[in-house]
């Protein structure tokens, strides 16, 4: 199932001009998957050395994944710092918060260097509550950003984040200065072009089927066998089909919808140009204009995929389309009504304390990974490129030493524990969201189950 944002950049760029590998073939470098993770990758080696021999293998498309899916909140990491000092140092965790700086400055660049239309808009994300018991984290959060002379974020209270967001129904909020909005289609099949540019092979349409965790590495695929000097696996949520990557995360889906273009709509209820926000729900809610002129909005918690089957889920959103209107007229009530374009789901691959994960696989130090983004990776997949690229270089680095490199865990259960604790624990979250909302709090049994949930919008 197509994202309204992949259908849109697939007829702004003339279709895929799809190449599947056609017989075994020798390369530097073997990324698998074809998202921001792998593309960014891609660029990054390349910047480091022309004379690098770099290929993606991609089973669908380059952006079929959750890159061409997402909201396209373009998030700075500030909120991962206390937790990233926790795991490392002050200087450490100042580093990922400059890197994600310079990673919305680089989608700025790219996109102005190479003409890729990210519809980039300054308008900002605000991270709201829509009720008094959702609110109260803005204190400490402010004062964790002060000590890290962090200025970006301000609170907004019920009548500033009114006047940002067109929407009565949140009651406070802060507002990040770096963070932008951007169209995701666009910018992931824009970075395809450019990695084609550059010399990348891309090669659609084909599907690793074995990972080879020799000397050198290789990934077989139906139509060839790659043999690689190092293999970068950016599989996001398909990292659940490595046994390795299995326990340190699990997937769970967000649905997603868009309305038609609703420019009178829009200027009627005062909408154009307002900020993109998210609740602080945890099965989390959020929602933006476009730029032209629709609203779109996702709501998580949609489908516990079982093991690694991820493609079952993704066929149609969880929720009914009622209940997707439900979500926008929570907001905006004159939207509950308006024609909608698409409505779609993509996996989340959630960590348990809501850091991405990268590292070497134990079984193999010539394959490299990156997963675990917890729902907010459009800016950490381009952080994770430059450590992506200094392990596959064998740096001994900023880069390969930074705290997001961290071993894997056991976080999660084997199927069928995974699966049957996710229901009881979603079951739990949603009685959550539900009671806060009415102001009352939910039992000692719901409370046990809620400590088994992973990190929500803010790391934990
Ligand atoms: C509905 C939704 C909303 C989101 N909103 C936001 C947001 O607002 N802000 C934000 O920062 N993040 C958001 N995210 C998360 C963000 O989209 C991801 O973190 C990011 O796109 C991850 O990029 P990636 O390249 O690692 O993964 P992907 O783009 O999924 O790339 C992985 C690729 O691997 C391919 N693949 C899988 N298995 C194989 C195989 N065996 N062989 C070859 N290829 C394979 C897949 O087809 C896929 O294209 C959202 C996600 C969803 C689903």
């Amino acid at each position: 199932m197509q994202s309204v944002w992949l259908k849109q950049a697939l007829k702004a760029d003339g279709g895929p001009g799809i190449t599947p590998l056609d017989g075994d073939l020798k390369v530097d470098v073997a990324i698998v998957g074809g998202g921001f993770t792998g593309l960014w990758t891609a660029l990054e080696l390349k910047s480091r050395d022309t004379s690098l021999d770099v290929a993606i293998i991609e089973r669908d498309i380059c952006g079929s994944g959750g890159s061409g899916a997402n909201a396209g909140h373009a998030l700075p990491m500030w909120l991962q710092l206390p937790l990233l000092e926790q795991v490392s140092d002050t200087e450490s965790a100042m580093n990922i918060g400059n890197a994600a700086l310079k990673a919305i400055d680089d989608i700025r660049s790219v996109s102005a260097e190479h003409g890729i239309d990210s519809q980039i808009s300054e308008t900002n994300t605000i991270w709201a509550a829509t009720c008094e018991k959702q609110s109260g984290h803005w204190d400490e959060m402010l004062r964790l950003m002060e000590g890290f002379q962090v200025h970006g974020y301000r609170y907004l209270d019920k009548d500033a984040v009114r006047n940002a967001t067109g929407s009565d129904a949140l009651v406070g909020g802060l507002i990040d200065d770096s963070s932008v909005l951007i169209h995701p289609g666009h910018l992931v099949r824009g970075l395809r072009r450019v990695a084609l540019a550059k010399g990348v092979r891309i090669f659609e349409k084909t599907e690793m089927t074995k990972l080879g965790r020799t000397s050198p590495p290789t990934v077989t695929t139906p139509q060839g066998t790659v043999t690689a000097r190092k293999v970068v696996l950016g599989l996001y949520g398909w990292s659940l089909s490595i046994p390795e990557l299995r326990s340190s995360a699990m997937v769970m889906f967000t649905d997603a919808a868009m309305t038609k273009p609703i420019p009178d709509k829009l200027d009627e209820l005062g909408l154009r140009g307002v900020s993109g926000f998210t609740d602080s729900r945890v099965f989390i809610e959020a929602c933006r204009p476009t730029a032209d002129d629709r609203m779109f909005w996702t709501k998580s918690g949609g489908w516990l995929p079982y093991g690694d089957r991820l493609d079952r889920c993704s066929r149609q959103p969880f929720r009914t389309e009622s209940e997707l209107r439900d979500v926008i007229g929570g907001y905006h009530p004159a939207l509950r009504d308006v024609e909608i374009e698409g409505a779609w789901c993509g996996p989340i691959d959630r960590t348990m304390n809501g850091l991405p994960i990268f590292g070497r696989l134990p079984t193999c130090r010539d394959i490299v990974f990156g997963y675990g983004y917890s729902g907010a990776g459009v800016v950490p997949s381009r952080v994770g490129s430059h450590i992506l690229a200094s392990l596959v270089q064998d740096k001994d680095d900023v880069w390969t030493r930074s705290p997001l490199v961290s071993p894997l865990s056991r976080s999660f259960p084997p199927e069928p524990m995974r699966w049957i604790g996710g229901q009881i624990v979603k079951a739990a979250i949603s009685r959550k969201d539900r009671y806060d909302h009415a102001g009352k709090e939910v039992g000692p049994i719901t409370k046990f189950w809620l400590q088994f949930k992973p990190a929500s919008y803010k790391p934990s």
